[in-house]
């Protein structure tokens, strides 16, 4: 990057050219991370509205009362859509993470009483989870899923002890794509006067509105009784540009612990209810733009859109050799099993060299590899193509063969311990994963191979341990400043 004064013009064409090294956001070819509408005025008036609020400070709702109204605007209108009850709350927060790092926060002091506060969990839980574990010192207890990749209602229920501040569970969980039973875990929950949290962070807009179009749609929202808190995000399903989740809680006492003051310096007071304090009041005029643009016959038709893209996907895939479809999906996403003969990852980068984008999920705790999609309304008028790219990479993948990791690699790579390892160990083993151009690789020579499939099949080899240990120095080396 030039230190020397451009031109607005010199600075736009530098812009777009890093742009278009990324996924594309609009074509409804990507199928993880971005959510299309397709429609070309939601992306406009988003885009105007966060521009035109991009410097204002959602810091101080006195300051910037625009902002209060638009976030007590979508509160309502997710309270509206979830079933709350009179006298539900919520805030507008940054994402699904922070969504769920609020509930856990809050949750644990709710209970200042209990010493070594711990949250039970299903293993197909989100890691925001595990990341506010690990933030706020709560203990997970981690309860392996039944068959049907659905949380265990006896299991949770036998995991709750004395010192359980919240039970979590998904509408869906991200990688199967399937509603966890939220009345019997909430229930169970409630018995023991713990809370529950329902992780719609992905599929609490689609579900609210698939059931208005007459699905069926396990219970999962505030109409379930025990339900005290349940995330959802607005940068998903909701289309609106990145940067909205929304927290939503049963009752103002169930939001209280989430909200802090401090006085206690020379300053302004201090008075938040998300992680950040200073925060752009774009991406909330984003999403309130977009949440009226559409309203609730938008999301509707979107709704429909994105549903039929799944189903008729997921029927499709019936007629493919060695594919299938991991559980039968309750929303918009769907997991993809293979058989021996097809690999999970080559399967992922011929669907990338035929230009659609979607995700590989590695093995985890006996359960294979899968393929991951999570169908926009904007992909359902591209299912044919999706389809034919899809038989394509099925035969292509099929033809290449599985991947053979180097059995020598393999070993190196079950024999270490990731707590033992060194920043040259590691050095090292990103070269032999792929994952460094080798050379000066702690000087930033990350260059990703075009095909992913070996790296994906080395890491898939590794134990999540390992695997976290190799990513963490992945991302370390990966962020170095420019030179
Ligand atoms: C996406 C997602 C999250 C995390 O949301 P971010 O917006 O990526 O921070 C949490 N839970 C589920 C089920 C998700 O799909």
């Amino acid at each position: 990057m030039t230190t020397a004064p451009s031109t607005p013009g010199e600075v736009r064409e530098r812009l777009a050219r890093l742009q278009s090294q990324d996924l594309p956001v609009h074509t409804g070819r990507t199928l993880a991370y971005v959510y299309d509408s397709g429609l070309e005025e939601v992306d406009r008036v988003a885009r105007e509205a966060v521009a035109a609020f991009a410097g204002s400070n959602g810091l101080d709702p006195t300051a910037f009362p625009s902002l209060l109204q638009m976030e007590n605007d979508l509160v309502a209108a997710g309270l509206r859509l979830l079933d709350a009850p009179d006298g539900a709350v919520g805030t507008v927060t940054s994402g699904g993470t922070e969504s769920c790092l609020l509930a856990v926060q809050s949750a644990r002091d709710s209970r200042p009483d209990v010493v070594g506060p711990r949250m039970v969990l299903p293993d197909t839980a989100h890691p925001a989870f595990h990341k506010a574990a690990h933030y706020f010192g709560v203990e997970m207890v981690v309860v392996p899923t039944a068959e049907d990749h659905r949380a265990d209602p006896a299991a949770m229920a036998a995991a709750i002890d004395d010192r359980t501040v919240l039970v979590v569970v998904s509408a869906p969980s991200y990688a199967h794509g399937v509603v966890d039973p939220v009345p019997a875990v909430a229930a169970a929950a409630a018995a023991r006067g713990v809370r529950c949290h329902v992780d719609a962070c992905i599929g609490g807009w689609v579900l609210g509105y698939a059931a208005r179009l007459g699905r069926e749609v396990p219970p999962w929202s505030f109409a379930v009784e025990g339900v005290t808190s349940v995330s959802v995000d607005l940068h998903k399903y909701g289309y609106a540009p990145k940067g909205t989740s929304l927290l939503l809680h049963r009752s103002s006492a169930h939001r209280r612990p989430q909200l802090f003051s401090s006085a206690r310096w020379p300053g302004y007071t201090m008075l938040n209810s998300t992680l950040q304090s200073t925060k752009s009041g774009g991406p909330l005029a984003g999403a309130w733009s977009v949440v009226q643009l559409l309203g609730d016959e938008g999301y509707e038709r979107l709704t429909a859109q994105a549903l039929e893209a799944t189903d008729r996907v997921a029927e499709a895939v019936g007629s493919m050799p060695g594919l299938r479809v991991v559980a039968p999906p309750d929303a918009t996403l769907l997991a993809l099993g293979t058989d021996d003969d097809l690999d999970p990852f080559t399967l992922c980068d011929e669907m990338a060299a035929r230009g659609w984008h979607v995700q590989p999920q590695l093995s985890y705790a006996g359960t294979p590899a899968t393929v991951h999609l999570s169908f926009s309304a904007a992909t359902n008028a591209h299912v044919e193509e999706l389809v034919a790219a899809l038989r394509a990479s099925v035969a292509a993948a099929r033809a290449f063969g599985p991947v053979r990791v180097d059995p020598g690699v393999a070993e190196v790579i079950a024999a270490l311990d990731p707590a033992g390892l060194g920043d040259d160990d590691l050095d090292a083993l990103l070269v032999a994963a792929g994952l460094a151009g080798g050379g000066d690789a702690a000087g930033g020579a990350i260059a990703l191979p075009e095909r992913m499939a070996d790296v994906n099949a080395m890491l898939d080899l590794a134990t999540p341990q390992m695997r976290e240990a190799l990513m963490v120095a992945f991302l370390d080396r990966l962020c170095r400043p420019s030179s």
